[in-house]
């Protein structure tokens, strides 16, 4: 039977002076044994690293892992599992109409310096497990057929600004979508949902893929999950899985829309009030989530200067003239239906 080592293994066989390279080679480590060891000795760590399929221990792959090793761990049980989800998502992204053509994309962090993606110029609907690539943090591809989405950099640099994404999804949902080529950035303190799952702000646009565009979302991704990209689109991370970046997605295209209908309604919207909102937020701290309102007072909450519903009909309708009555159109009408209204009437008489 293989010797199980432990972290305390460990350390008692370095505070007794022990060289660790002289553990056997088939000995099993635990995952806290093995930080261990790579923080001790990179090398011995290495050096233990089990060869594909020889055991059940969970073996922390980096770019710098053998090239037959990144491959074994890419067509590994465990990334099979989360190509499937990658699979999945993009069919959901795909019947929601959150994407178009080729676009969107999405990312699964896979080692401290790994990423799971799916290719380029491939639907998001119709993807296959047999698609999806294997990155390293700078979007150099470690494996798989197809080549890699040409948006990579901006999920990378988000997970290398923001150690705790651990997913990542971009695409273009029509309203959200809008509302970054207006550059307005959806008023809050309306829709509860909203407010506790999705924090959201607006990056500049810079040309898709450059290097440019990621440094200017993950400059935001400290505060923010959600970020709408002007004149493009929107990408979100998550703590949580894939499901749960993909879930910011629904939450902010649904706010969208609510928002502007509520705001075609003719009536001023209502919103909740400073302390309704306080309450949300303690429930967002409590999830994790980040939020550039934590620790705000409740005075400072729900400031939606910037929003005005019905901009679009912003123009003045001036006191008795005939825009008033929504112009020379309206009036003509108007005249027609008097007219014809007489007429019955006078029939009727
Ligand atoms: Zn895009």
């Amino acid at each position: 039977m293989k010797q199980i080592i432990s972290v305390r293994d460990l350390e008692e066989l370095v505070r007794a002076g022990k060289d660790l390279k002289s553990l056997p080679s088939d000995a099993l480590l635990t995952p806290s044994a093995r930080d261990f060891l790579r923080e001790h000795d990179g090398a011995t760590a290495a050096a233990l690293t089990p060869k594909p399929g020889s055991g059940p221990v969970a073996v922390r792959m980096t770019s710098k892992s053998s090239k037959s090793e990144l491959e074994a761990f890419f067509n590994s049980p465990a990334l099979h599992e989360l190509k499937l989800q990658l699979c999945e998502i993009g069919r959901r992204l795909w019947q929601r109409a959150y994407v178009d053509g080729n676009g969107g994309n999405i990312a699964i962090r896979v080692g401290d310096d790994l990423a799971l993606c799916t290719p380029t110029l491939v639907s998001k609907g119709f993807m296959k497990p047999e698609d999806m690539c294997l990155v390293d943090l700078e979007g150099n591809q470690l494996a798989g057929v197809k080549k890699r989405t040409s948006e990579i950099l901006m999920h990378l640099q988000i997970m290398k600004k923001q150690p705790r994404a651990v997913a990542t999804v971009h695409c273009h949902p029509q309203y959200a979508t809008g509302f970054a080529v207006a550059g307005v950035e959806p008023p809050t303190c309306m829709v509860p949902e909203y407010e506790v799952f999705s924090s959201v702000a607006i990056a500049p646009y810079r040309t898709p893929g450059t290097p440019e565009m990621g440094k200017l979302v993950s400059d935001l991704v400290d505060k923010h999950n959600t970020i709408l990209m002007a004149n493009h689109g929107v990408v979100s991370w998550s703590h949580n899985n894939v499901e749960d970046a993909y879930f910011k997605m629904e939450i902010l295209e649904a706010y969208c829309r609510t928002i502007l209908v509520a705001s075609q309604l003719g009536k001023p919207v209502n919103t909740m009030t400073p302390a309704q909102l306080q309450d949300l937020l303690k429930i967002k701290q409590s999830l994790g989530i980040p939020d550039p309102r934590h620790g705000l007072k409740e005075c400072e909450l729900c400031d939606n200067d910037g929003w005005r519903p019905g901009v679009t009909c912003a123009v003045e309708p001036r006191e008795g003239s005939p825009a008033a009555s929504n112009g020379t159109v309206d009036s003509q009408a108007e005249a027609l239906v008097q007219a014809i209204t007489n007429q019955i009437m006078n029939r009727t008489e």
